[in-house]
């Protein structure tokens, strides 16, 4: 019995290609020289360049979805003169480093969430992924 990689060689080599050939290709979105790869694929390789805008672009658009299902629309936008904001967020501001948890403790309605939104969408912006647990209000 055949195995599966040696069928797709048999039916490539049948088509005039020969995998173990290489070629050198241009980037197919780019035309950018994207390196040498075996003859029958080169219709669909893009230079590293593209390849890392692909995925920082799509890593921008997954954590746009994941903020806009995450964060309630009411602290997405957060007046950073608002006297409460101002009062709590330099104590949370000091605690620059994103990957230190944080726990916000106090009244409701002293701008914890704002601050923690805030906080998060900073965090976001620098690279890092973020969740949280416990309620969401106040
Ligand atoms: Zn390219």
């Amino acid at each position: 019995m055949k195995s599966i990689a040696s069928s797709i060689t048999e039916t490539l080599k049948r088509e005039g290609i020969d995998i173990d050939k290489q070629i050198e290709v241009d980037c197919v979105k780019c035309g950018e020289p994207a390196g040498s790869v075996a003859q029958g694929f080169q219709h669909s390789i893009h230079c590293q360049k593209c390849v890392d805008k692909y995925e920082h672009d799509r890593r921008i658009e997954d954590t746009k979805a994941w903020w806009t299902k995450f964060c309630p629309a009411l602290y997405r936008e957060t007046d950073l003169n608002h006297p409460d904001f101002k009062r709590i967020y330099p104590m949370v501001k000091r605690y620059d480093d994103y990957r230190q948890n944080l726990i916000f403790c106090g009244s409701s309605g002293t701008c914890k969430t704002r601050a923690m939104m805030h906080r998060m969408k900073l965090a976001l912006i620098a690279g890092r992924s973020g969740r949280s647990m416990g309620r969401r209000s106040g």
